[in-house]
C-alpha cells in the first residue's frame, strides 16, 4: 500500500489508506506474542483516529494473553516511564508525532521504555510475515485497566530530580505561554508548570487532534506563539509537537530560537553542573561540540534514530543526549526524548542565571542551519543515490556516521536517506545563513543530477 510504511521501529500510514485497524492488530498480536504475557502499557497522542487504532491495538494484545495498561492520551515520554519503572512487560504508543492529523503510527517500546533495538523489531515482523501469534484460550484473554495517575508520575519524577530545585524556580513566577498544537501536551504541561509556579497562557491546549496549525515545532510554524508572548511579556515561549518529546522555545522577545538551541541551552545547563560525556546524532547542530569542549567534555555522535542516541547515551553513560530537533533526553529521568523534563530544566537554568533566556541564548555558540530535503518518487531507491555520491566526492573529508556528513571550516552538509519516506534529506549549518543556504543548493543540485 502507498501510504504505508513499515520498518523495525513500527508501521506508520494514513487512515483510510494505508493504516487500517487490521494492520494495527496484526502488529500488537506480534508484538504481544514476542513480549508477552504480561502487561503491556498503551497510551495515546489526541489524534481522531486515536480510539479506532487503540482499539484495534487493545484486541490484538488481549487474543495473546496481554493485560493492557491503559494510559488513553498521554504524552510519548510519559509511556516510555510508564513502561520502564513498572513490573510492565512492555508498552506501545500510538502517535504519529510531528505528521499531519490524517496520520497515525505505532512506536514499539521494549520493556525498558526504548525504542525497540534492530533485531527487535525483526522478529515483530518476522512473526506478522509467519502470522506466527500465540492466541490463548477464551479464559486466559487479556484485560484492561485505566491507568489516570501517568502524567503526574511523569512530573513527580522531573520535579525529584536533583538537578530540579522546584522551590526557587517556584519563587520566579515566571510567565510562560504554551503552544500545545492541540496535541496531548494538554493532558500534562498545565500541571507541570502550575506546580512550577508559573503563570501560564496555553494556545492550542485541548487533546482533540485538530492541530490548527501545521504541527512541527519549527519557526514557520509558531506565528500565534510569538505574537502572544510579546503581547503579554512573557518570560518564555514554549512549543511541543503533538506527542510531547520534542521542545521549541521563543523568547521573551518573540524570537524563536530554533529547536537545535533547546538541546545546546540544555547541555550548557547540565554540564557546568555534571561533567560527562554527551551523546547526540549525525545531524545536530556543532554548538553542542562547543559547548562540549569548553568543559572539557566529548560529544560521541550517532546514526539519526532516537534508539541510536539511546543505546550509545546508555553504553556510555552520558549526562545529557538527544537529537538537534528539540528532542531532549536527560538520563537521569529516563534515554528518551522528554520534551517535559526539557522544560523543567531550561526553567531552573533561568532562575539559577538569573538572565532573560535572550541573553543566554546569545552566550551560546552561534550557528545557522538549514534543514532541506528533495523529494523524490515513490519506489525511487534514495540509498543508491547517496552511493553515488559518496563514490563521486572520495577526495572530500566525508563523516560516515550516517549517510554522507561533508565536513568544511566550521561548516558541514549532511545527506541522508530517510528510513520512513522517499526524500533525501540535506541539512547544513555554518555561521551565517548565506553560506548555509549555499551548501544546501549545491548539494540539493547534485542530488537531483544523481537521480537522472
Ligand atoms: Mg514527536
Amino acid at each position: 500500500m502507498k501510504n504505508l510504511m513499515i520498518s523495525v521501529s513500527g508501521v506508520r500510514g494514513i487512515i483510510g489508506d494505508g493504516l487500517t485497524p487490521n494492520v494495527a492488530m496484526q502488529f500488537a498480536q506480534a508484538y504481544g506474542s514476542e513480549f508477552g504475557p504480561g502487561k503491556i502499557v498503551v497510551g495515546r497522542d489526541s489524534r481522531l483516529s486515536g480510539p479506532m487504532v487503540q482499539h484495534a491495538i487493545w484486541s490484538g494484545l488481549m487474543s495473546v494473553g496481554c493485560d493492557i495498561i491503559d494510559l488513553d492520551i498521554a504524552t510519548t515520554p510519559t509511556t516510555e516511564i510508564i513502561t520502564e519503572h513498572s513490573e510492565h512487560s512492555g508498552g506501545i504508543i500510538i502517535t504519529a508525532s510531528h505528521n499531519p492529523k490524517e496520520w497515525n503510527a505505532l512506536k514499539l517500546l521494549a520493556p525498558d521504555g526504548l525504542f525497540l533495538d534492530k533485531e527487535q523489531g525483526e522478529k515483530i515482523l518476522a512473526r506478522i510475515e509467519k502470522e506466527d501469534f500465540n492466541f490463548v484460550r477464551w479464559d486466559q484473554l487479556g484485560t484492561i485497566t485505566r491507568y489516570k495517575g501517568a502524567a503526574q508520575e511523569h512530573i513527580d519524577r522531573i520535579l525529584s530530580l536533583d538537578v530540579i530545585d522546584t522551590a526557587k524556580i517556584r519563587n520566579r513566577k515566571f510567565k510562560v505561554v504554551v503552544d500545545c498544537c492541540n496535541g496531548a501536551g494538554g493532558v500534562i504541561l498545565p500541571d507541570l508548570l502550575s506546580q512550577l509556579g508559573c503563570e501560564t497562557i496555553f494556545i492550542n491546549p485541548e487533546p482533540n487532534g485538530l492541530f490548527p496549525r501545521s504541527p512541527e515545532p519549527v519557526p514557520a510554524n509558531l506565528g500565534e506563539l510569538i505574537k502572544t508572548v510579546k503581547e503579554n511579556k512573557a518570560d518564555l515561549g514554549i512549543a511541543v509537537d503533538p506527542d510531547v518529546d520534542r521542545l521549541a522555545l521563543v523568547s521573551e522577545h518573540g524570537n524563536p530560537l530554533g529547536e537545535e538551541y533547546t538541546l545546546a541551552m540544555v547541555t550548557r545547563f547540565i554540564l557546568a553542573k555534571k561533567p560527562g560525556s554527551v551523546v547526540v546524532n549525525a545531524s545536530t547542530t556543532q554548538a553542542i561540540d562547543d559547548i562540549a569542549s569548553k568543559f572539557g567534555q566529548k560529544v560521541v555522535r550517532t546514526p539519526v534514530g532516537e534508539i541510536n542516541v539511546a543505546l550509545k547515551a546508555r553504553e556510555i553513560s552520558a549526562v545529557i543526549s538527544g537529537e538537534g530537533n528539540g528532542g531532549v533526553m536527560f538520563p537521569d529521568l529516563h534515554i528518551g526524548r522528554d520534551a517535559p523534563v526539557g522544560i523543567a530544566l531550561i526553567l531552573q537554568f533561568l532562575s539559577e542565571e538569573n538572565k532573560p533566556i535572550s541573553q543566554l541564548y546569545k552566550e551560546l555558540p552561534q550557528y545557522f542551519m538549514i534543514k532541506d530535503k528533495v523529494s523524490l518518487s515513490f519506489g525511487t531507491d534514495a540509498k543508491a543515490i547517496v552511493e553515488k555520491l559518496r563514490k563521486q566526492n572520495i577526495n572530500e573529508t566525508i563523516d560516515e556516521t550516517d549517510g554522507l556528513k561533508f565536513l568544511y571550516e566550521r561548516s558541514w552538509v549532511h545527506i541522508r536517506a530517510s528510513n520512513t519516506e522517499p526524500i533525501i534529506r540535506v541539512i547544513a549549518e555554518a555561521p551565517d545563513a548565506k553560506k548555509a543556504q549555499n551548501l544546501v543548493e549545491t548539494f540539493k543540485q547534485k542530488i537531483m543530477v544523481a537521480n537522472k
